[in-house]
């Protein structure tokens, strides 16, 4: 029941633009825009306080750097990777740009890699930082990309998300804190955890 109520909402906070109704279209766009606006308002900010006074705000990160064909190379410090609003436009397809820099979600079934079982591992869109091994991914029937854990866990933030009337915990790439999805804790074992991950935000890199 829970799992079907988060997904619902999951779909309603995308904000889907492509609504056929006006009206409703009308509707989701707005409270997608004020929801992105209290998001900004209410979290960003005393977010980067907490950073700032745990690890020097837009300091350095340390992170597991894993190898092209996804073997963990071990710890690295890395400065964060901090871009203006216009350099990340330029960069992103627009989709990525909602997702990761606006914590948008993408529709379901329409990104790359919710269907994809190839072996490899899963990089930000961003910043390359490793987020989810092929390994880990499961069929959780969402059409978003799901995985019971991060590559590892020092590569990702999760921080508890109030929006949108919701209790969900979204999570964070540590490396340009973007957002990647949110984690519901109805997975599959070993960790019962379900990473619903936009396939927008990240991008899949073959091992094999
Ligand atoms: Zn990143």
């Amino acid at each position: 029941m829970a799992n079907n109520t988060h997904e619902e909402s999951e779909i309603q906070a995308a904000g889907i633009s492509h609504t056929l109704r006006p009206g409703r279209r009308t509707f989701i766009i707005g409270a997608t825009a004020f929801g992105a606006a209290a998001f900004w308002a209410s979290r960003r900010f005393p977010s980067a306080t907490v950073e700032a006074s745990g690890s020097g705000g837009g300091g350095p990160v340390t992170i597991i750097q894993f190898s092209p064909v996804g073997k963990a190379i071990g710890k690295v410090t890395v400065p964060r990777v901090i871009k203006t609003e216009v350099e990340w436009q330029q960069e992103l397809s627009p989709v990525s740009y909602q997702v990761t820099r606006h914590a948008g979600t993408e529709r379901a079934f329409t990104g790359n890699t919710w269907n994809n079982h190839d072996h490899g591992i899963y990089r930000c869109i961003c910043c390359d930082n490793a987020l989810f091994s092929s390994e880990t991914k499961f069929e959780s029937g969402t059409g978003w990309p799901s995985f019971w854990q991060p590559i590892a866990k020092e590569n990702v933030i999760e921080v508890v998300d109030d929006s949108f009337g919701m209790s969900r915990t979204e999570v964070k790439c540590r490396e340009c804190d973007a957002h990647l999805g949110h984690v519901f804790d109805d997975g599959p074992q070993p960790t019962g955890l379900r990473y619903c991950m936009n396939s927008a935000a990240m991008k899949f890199v073959k091992t094999a």
